[in-house]
């Protein structure tokens, strides 16, 4: 199952192509995608949407977010070796894969138990063992605080407090925010002074971020 081809390889070559050509510029997120599998978290019979630039329904309501996503969200991150990163919505694993390729000491953490179950045991099988949770993750994991970086991979009607209050000074929040179409990409930056710094990038669409402090 987690064979990789030389044919799966050239399609990644060109999904990397891709990412480069719409502006993601950052070569660690780019080597990082170029290395992983992406077609392992698909099966036999969709083998052939694996690394096409897109979205793919993975069971239960969600989806593998769209490969352009997940560059475009790991490089607003910066990643460094080492860093203290909260996933909220580790779904099929394919980002929290690309965070620990990065570096990260990555805890990640999903509502939904089936989607935790399979990942948990998926992702260690591909040599990734990010630490997992399974719960609601708009109140983030506070017995882990603070974080250097928390990345939100589903979209909040606002941001949730309690992700602000478990980053680290200098962290950074990357958070898609909006209605249940469309939301705006925010980089929220906790300042040494403890403010926060907003910065607004472009719209996506995500399956809601429930919980909480998400979608009731
Ligand atoms: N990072 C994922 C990937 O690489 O496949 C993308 C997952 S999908 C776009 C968003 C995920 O967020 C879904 O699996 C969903 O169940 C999860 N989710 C939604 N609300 C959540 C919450 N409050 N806490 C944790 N996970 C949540």
């Amino acid at each position: 199952m987690l064979e990789d081809t030389y044919k799966h390889q050239g399609m990644r070559r060109k999904l990397i192509q891709k990412l480069r050509d719409k502006g993601i510029q950052n070569e660690r997120v780019l080597s990082a995608m170029a290395k992983i599998p992406r077609h392992v978290f698909f099966d036999n019979a969709f083998l052939e949407h694996a690394y096409q630039d897109k979205a793919f329904p993975i069971g239960h309501g969600q989806t593998i977010s769209q490969p352009y996503t997940v560059a475009f969200q790991s490089e607003l991150l910066e990643v460094k070796p080492g860093d203290k990163i909260l996933e909220i919505g580790t779904g099929s694993g394919y980002q929290a894969c690309v965070l620990c390729e990065l570096g990260a000491k990555l805890y990640t953490i999903e509502y939904q138990k089936p989607l935790y179950e399979r990942t948990k045991v998926f992702l260690p099988q591909m040599g990734y063992k990010p630490f997992f949770f399974c719960g609601d993750g708009s109140k983030g994991i506070s017995a882990h605080a603070p974080y250097d970086k928390i990345i939100v991979t589903a979209g909040a009607p606002s941001v949730p407090t309690a992700l602000l209050e478990q980053l680290n000074i200098g962290g950074y929040l990357i958070i898609p925010v909006g209605d249940n179409q469309t939301q705006q990409m925010l980089r929220l930056t906790k300042d040494t002074d403890r403010k926060i710094v907003k910065e607004v990038f472009s719209n996506f669409s995500f399956v809601p971020l429930k919980g909480e402090q998400g979608w009731q």
